[in-house]
């Protein structure tokens, strides 16, 4: 079965993104709990997201991924914007509590000139800080395009921070094909390549969830830019043999394509039935 949703708003609240969700076809879906380009949080709703929890577990969802603001860079050079990085990430974490089974996802930071060794023991000195061994979230690191001076475009690189992470059950990978493909990863000429230096660098068992994106921009072209699915460079096909590849099934597959409910309802509906014809 294919395990599909979307980047979903919840200005309306955590139980109408799962509707939304459900109006689009989906079983599983992405959400910010707080602003994206900057800090604040409402306060948790513990009505709304008790409504979510059944919501999900009443459809059968699958896991489903809270994204961490931009914002957040756990090896900046600035001593303020690490300790932001960290109680961000602690408070997510403790709301998520609520959410229990589900990922975090977040974007593993940014060097600012440093040495990479310095930024991947100070990003897994965060995670070790905050990733409590009871919790219920396991958190992801995203594989980003490289942009600026962007860590995770290389797989030896998260490696790095995984690899000095304490809590080996409580943390994985989130692939954007997308980012992997403006990173230099080629899957549409050689997926299976790609899936095996990820098994060697990192491990397959540790990939939990994939967010689904063409590219408007090179390969390896370190830009950034999503496009809906079929209209960029990496094509519908490339896209479909990846969500129907052996390796990733069951995985959330999660779009962040720049459209709106109706988009991603199409999107969703023509991954399906793609799905259906070639597994
Ligand atoms: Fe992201
Ligand atoms: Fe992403
Ligand atoms: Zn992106």
């Amino acid at each position: 079965m294919l395990n599909i949703g979307a980047h979903l708003s919840v200005s309306k609240g955590l139980e109408q993104a799962g509707k939304d969700a459900l109006q689009i076809g989906a079983n599983t879906f992405q959400i910010f709990l707080r602003n994206p380009r900057g800090a604040r949080a409402k306060p948790a709703d513990g009505a709304d997201t008790d409504a979510l929890r059944r919501l999900t577990a009443e459809n059968g969802f699958a896991p489903i991924v809270v994204h961490a603001p931009y914002t957040m860079n756990a090896c900046s050079t600035q001593d303020h914007v690490r300790r932001l990085a960290e109680s961000m990430i602690a408070d997510d974490l403790e709301r998520m509590e609520d959410l229990p089974g589900n990922y975090y996802n977040f974007h593993p930071g940014s060097r600012m000139g440093q040495e990479m060794g310095a930024c991947t023991a100070m990003i897994a000195d965060m995670l070790n800080r905050v990733i409590a061994p009871e919790q219920k979230t396991i958190v992801l690191l995203e594989t980003m395009s490289g942009k600026g001076s962007e860590i995770g475009a290389s797989f030896g690189d998260l490696y790095a921070i995984m690899t000095q992470v304490r809590q080996q059950d409580k943390i994985g990978i989130c692939f954007d094909l997308c980012h992997l493909w403006d990173g230099g990863h080629d899957m549409v000429k050689d997926l299976d390549g790609v899936l095996d230096s990820f098994d060697r660098t990192i491990g397959l068992q540790y990939l939990r969830a994939v967010h689904v994106n063409d590219s408007l921009n090179a390969l390896g072209s370190r830009k950034d830019r999503h496009a809906e699915i079929g209209r960029g460079v990496m094509g519908l096909d490339a896209v479909v043999r990846i969500i129907c590849h052996p390796k990733l099934r069951g995985l959330p597959f999660i779009l962040e394509t720049p459209t709106d409910l109706n988009g991603h309802a199409a999107e969703i509906a023509m991954l399906k039935d793609a799905y259906g014809k070639n597994t």
